[in-house]
C-alpha cells in the first residue's frame, strides 16, 4: 500500500487500518515521505475526519513513535495538566509546585508560546538559568525525588506528531478535532500517567472558540484516555479575556510568584485551584473536591507551594531569589506606561486574542519557532471586564522595551478595550465539566 493509496481512500471517506497508521509514522519519523503526499493526507483528514478507531490507531502510533518517560515504579499517582492555550493563562506554573506539595507527583511537559498564545517554557526560562531542556533520565530522577519536574517535549517523545504537527501548522490543519486529540494525547500518555486534567478555552482569545467544538474535543480525549486506562476530567474555561492581570513572561512568573505566595488575582487563583483539586482527586490523594480544596488552601497559606517552587526553580538551575524578590531578579521592561480610559464607563470586553497579538508583536511571543522572546515585555490589565472607570483612569500598563514598541500596544488595546453604558454580564471562569460519566453544566 503507497502513501497515495492512503490518500485517495481518505479523500473518498475511506478508513485507514491500524497498521497502515504505525508504517506512516514509521515512515514520518524516518523522513522518508514527501512533504506534498504527507500534506495531501492532512487536509484530506481535515475534510473527512478519523472515526473513533482511526483517532486511537493513529495517537497509538505516534506515542510508540518514540520514547517514553516511564514513571511507573512511582507509589504516587501521576497527574498532568494540559491547556488548548491562552492569553496570561500562567495557572501551569503555580498548579505544578503547588500539586506536587499535595502529594501528587507532576510530570509536567508544556510547549512554546505561538501565534496569539504564551507558553509556559517561555514563561519559565524568564528566570535566570532556569533549565526546560532535560533529559528523560533527569526529569524522571526529578520527579521521583521533588515530585514534579517542568520540562518541554523532548526529540525522543513523539517524534511523528512533531513532524506532523509541524506540517499541520504549515497546511492550515490544526483545527481538526481527531488530529487535535491525537497529537495531545500521543504526548500525554508518553509521561505514563495515571490521570490527567484538561484545561479547554472557550472564548474569542480560545483556540476553539465554539463551546460544542470544545465539548466534543474533551470527548474525544476522555476517550482516548480510557482506551489506556488513563481517566481525563476537562474543565471548560473562560478565555474572552485574559486570565489574570499580567500578559507576557517575566511579568507572568511574577504573578505566579504572588498566587503561590497565597495572593495573586482572584481569577488566577479561582482556576488554579479549580483544576488542582481534580488533579488531587484524580491522583487518589483527596476522595472529594471539597476535601482536595482544603488541602490545597492549606498548601498556600503555609508556604509549602512556594517552597516545591523554590526546590523546582534549584534543581533546574534557576535563581531561586526570584521566590522573595521577582523583580530584582527578572527583566523588567525599559517603558512602563499606563493605557488610560477616554470616558466614563463599564470596561464591557477585553478581546484576549487581540491583547495576545499584541504581546507577541512587541516581542515576547513568537510567529515562527526561531523567533527569540524578549521576557521583559508585556501587558497588565488592571481593570478587568465588569469594572467601572472614569476618563483618565487606567485600564491597562504597557510594558515595553522602547517607544515603537509602546506604539504597539497602545493600538491593540485602542481595539481590544470596549467601554459601555450599562455593566456585562460577568461571564463564568468554569462553564463546563466533562468526564467519562457525562458533561455536567455550571450556572
Ligand atoms: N497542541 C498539540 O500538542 N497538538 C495539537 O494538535 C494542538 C495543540
Amino acid at each position: 500500500m503507497t502513501l497515495r493509496d492512503l490518500i485517495e481512500r481518505k479523500r473518498d471517506g475511506g478508513r485507514i487500518a491500524a497498521d497502515e497508521w504505525r508504517a506512516f509514522t514509521r515512515d514520518l519519523s524516518a523522513g522518508t515521505l514527501p512533504d506534498y503526499q504527507v500534506s495531501a493526507l492532512l487536509m484530506a483528514i481535515y475534510f473527512r475526519g478519523l472515526d473513533d478507531d482511526e483517532t486511537v490507531a493513529l495517537m497509538d502510533a505516534m506515542l510508540h513513535s518514540g520514547r517514553t518517560l516511564d514513571l511507573r515504579h512511582l507509589t504516587r499517582g501521576r497527574i498532568d495538566k494540559h491547556s488548548t492555550g491562552g492569553v496570561g493563562d500562567k495557572a501551569s506554573l503555580v498548579l505544578a509546585p503547588l500539586v506536587a506539595a499535595c502529594g501528587v507527583a507532576v510530570p509536567m511537559m508544556s510547549g512554546r508560546g505561538l501565534g496569539h498564545t504564551g507558553g509556559t517554557l517561555d514563561k519559565l526560562e524568564s528566570i535566570p538559568g532556569f533549565n526546560t531542556r532535560l533529559t528523560l533520565e533527569q526529569a524522571s530522577a526529578q520527579i521521583e525525588r521533588l515530585g514534579c519536574a517542568l520540562i518541554g517535549q523532548t526529540g525522543e517523545i513523539a517524534p511523528a506528531d512533531k513532524r506532523l504537527y509541524s506540517m499541520r501548522d504549515a497546511t492550515a490543519t490544526v483545527e481538526s478535532i481527531p488530529l487535535i486529540a491525537a497529537s495531545i494525547m500521543s504526548k500525554k500518555l508518553a509521561e505514563s500517567l495515571t490521570g490527567l486534567v484538561l484545561d479547554v478555552k472557550i472564548g474569542a482569545g480560545a483556540f476553539l472558540p465554539r463551546t460544542a467544538d470544545s465539548i466534543r474535543l474533551a470527548e474525544t480525549m476522555i476517550a482516548l484516555g480510557k482506551r489506556y486506562d488513563c481517566p481525563v476530567v476537562a474543565l471548560l474555561t473562560d478565555m474572552d479575556a485574559p486570565l489574570g492581570v499580567a500578559c507576557g513572561n517575566a511579568n507572568e512568573v511574577e504573578e505566579s510568584i504572588e498566587t503561590l505566595r497565597d495572593g495573586g488575582p482572584p481569577d488566577l487563583r479561582e482556576l488554579t485551584l479549580r483544576l488542582s483539586a481534580e488533579m488531587l482527586v484524580l491522583g487518589k490523594a483527596a476522595a472529594t473536591l471539597e476535601d482536595a480544596r482544603v488541602t490545597l488552601e492549606r498548601a498556600l497559606a503555609s508556604g509549602a507551594a512556594l517552597e516545591k517552587f523554590r526546590e523546582i526553580v534549584i534543581a533546574q538551575g534557576g535563581d531561586p531569589r526570584v521566590c522573595d524578590d521577582p523583580k530584582a531578579v527578572l527583566a523588567q521592561p525599559a517603558i512602563s506606561e499606563p493605557f488610560v480610559a477616554a470616558r466614563d464607563g463599564y470596561v464591557e470586553r477585553i478581546d484576549a486574542r487581540g491583547i495576545g497579538r499584541a504581546v507577541t508583536a512587541m516581542g515576547g511571543g513568537r510567529m515562527t519557532m526561531e523567533d527569540v522572546v524578549d521576557p521583559s515585555v508585556g501587558i497588565r490589565i488592571v481593570a478587568r471586564p465588569g469594572a467601572h472607570v472614569k476618563a483618565g483612569d487606567p485600564i491597562a500598563i504597557i510594558e515595553a522595551r522602547d517607544a515603537a514598541c509602546a506604539a504597539i500596544a497602545r493600538r491593540a488595546l485602542e481595539a481590544a478595550v470596549h467601554l459601555g453604558d450599562i455593566a456585562p454580564v460577568q461571564r463564568l471562569l468554569v462553564s463546563h465539566r466533562v468526564t467519562v460519566a457525562g458533561v455536567e453544566r455550571f450556572n
